[in-house]
């Protein structure tokens, strides 16, 4: 792709929730949009992804929400369980696109990348896979990136969407803060018990455990495990390693436990956060998604931000004389509201190593309440 000054056109790095989003939203508003990614075609792993109301309402503005509900499992309710077994709560959560759809949706993510990949095809969006910006310079109107295979694309806006160990972020200079936290989070592909028909949440002794369908038959399992190193497991030990940390927990738990085959898709991740300290963008070019702003897995939340931004991204630009221009509004908009997230998981998470999850109920409500209000 090469532009002439002027032309709308836009290179997105990363085909993820970000990159699709932002692609889908671009295409709408008359961009002319290519995609970078670094990995093959329907390489995403296949656990399962809270959707969140916010989520749903940014999926609704792109017209795709009914097509992630039909496919995932719509429901309104968190039910919290303490560490005897006994019901510590049970959280009815904002319904953002109407009441008389869902508040929110548990969806498989190869589904939802599926869904999101069909849209931006939909829109005429070329996805090159196996390459990635290799360098970037830029003059005051055009952007000019040489991607890993030898070739150049000159375009008005580049985007990096690559992630939370985005290479783009580093292509611009622009410093983040990663943190580990001590704290490993586990995903377990299951049939879905038929009472599952909200997320549960189970306290632990030493952790939190619960369960969230993403269809009529399947459901994933969630645990966070704490106060541990960034080890690597052999495949063939996570499913056994995934029942013994469940066996401690009340209740319903035992049931779930029986349910996790070896064959099972176990994966287990180290919980990272992530900000961009100071802009996000530098002249043309902004970062977008986990690679601006990662929260803790914890508040179900990342996706939501990243198909926000995506959106919000689009309209800055739509509103603006300038790309520049359009940016800088982009970042202003998004900053507070994406910082407030990431902190209130950072906070979330050391509640949960202090083993106090009485105190992190409420604070995950009120997050939420606050991600209700208009993005
Ligand atoms: C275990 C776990 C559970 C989670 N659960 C939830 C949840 O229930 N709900 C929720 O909202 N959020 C959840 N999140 C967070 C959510 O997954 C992320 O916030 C979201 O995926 C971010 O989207 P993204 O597109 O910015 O990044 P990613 O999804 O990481 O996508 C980045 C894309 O860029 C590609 N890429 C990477 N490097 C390059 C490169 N150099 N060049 C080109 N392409 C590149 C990658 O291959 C990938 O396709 C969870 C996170 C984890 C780890």
């Amino acid at each position: 792709m090469d532009s002439d000054r002027g032309a709308r056109t836009a290179l997105i790095v990363g085909a993820g929730v970000a990159g699709l989003a932002a692609v889908i939203a671009l295409a709408r508003e008359g961009w002319q949009v290519e995609i970078a990614e670094v990995g093959p075609p329907d390489a995403t792993s296949g656990w399962g992804l809270c959707l969140t109301g916010p989520s749903l309402r940014a999926l609704d503005a792109l017209g795709l929400a009914d097509a992630c509900l039909a496919e995932g499992y719509g429901m309104s309710t968190i039910t919290h369980v303490d560490v005897r077994g006994e019901p510590a709560g049970l959280i009815r959560l904002p319904r953002l696109i109407g009441a008389r759809r869902p508040a929110m949706a548990g969806i498989a993510r190869p589904v939802l990348h599926r869904i999101l990949y069909a849209e931006a095809e939909r829109w005429g969006v070329a996805v090159r896979h196996g390459v990635t910006a290799a360098a970037v310079d830029q003059d005051e109107e055009l952007v000019r990136v040489r991607l890993s295979d030898g070739t150049v694309r000159t375009v008005a806006l580049l985007v990096g969407a690559d992630g939370i160990r985005s290479s783009t972020r580093g292509l611009l200079r622009l410093a983040s803060s990663r943190a580990f936290h001590g704290q490993m989070v586990w995903r377990a592909l299951v049939p879905r018990p038929r009472w599952a028909t909200g997320i549960h949440q189970f306290a632990g002794r030493a952790g939190t455990a619960g369960l969230v369908p993403v269809s009529d038959r399947q459901a994933y399992v969630f645990l966070t495990e704490n106060g541990v190193g960034r080890d690597v497991l052999p495949d063939a030990e996570l499913a056994p390693r995934l029942r013994n940390l469940l066996e401690p927990f009340p209740g319903r738990v035992a049931e779930v436990l029986l349910l996790i085959s070896a064959s099972a898709a176990v994966v287990r991740r180290p919980v990272l956060t992530d900000f961009v300290d100071g802009a996000w963008n530098r002249g043309g070019a902004v970062v977008i998604g986990d690679a601006a702003h990662a929260p803790a897995p914890q508040m179900a939340s990342g996706a939501a931000l990243a198909i926000e931004d995506g959106l919000v991204l689009a309209r800055e630009l739509a509103r603006h004389d300038s790309v520049d221009a359009g940016l800088q509004a982009f970042v202003r908009r998004r900053g507070q509201r994406c910082r407030t997230l990431v902190e209130t998981s950072v906070t979330i998470v050391a509640l949960e190593r202090a083993r106090r999850h009485d105190e992190t109920y409420p604070l995950v409500d009120s997050c939420h309440r606050l991600m209700a209000e208009p993005m």
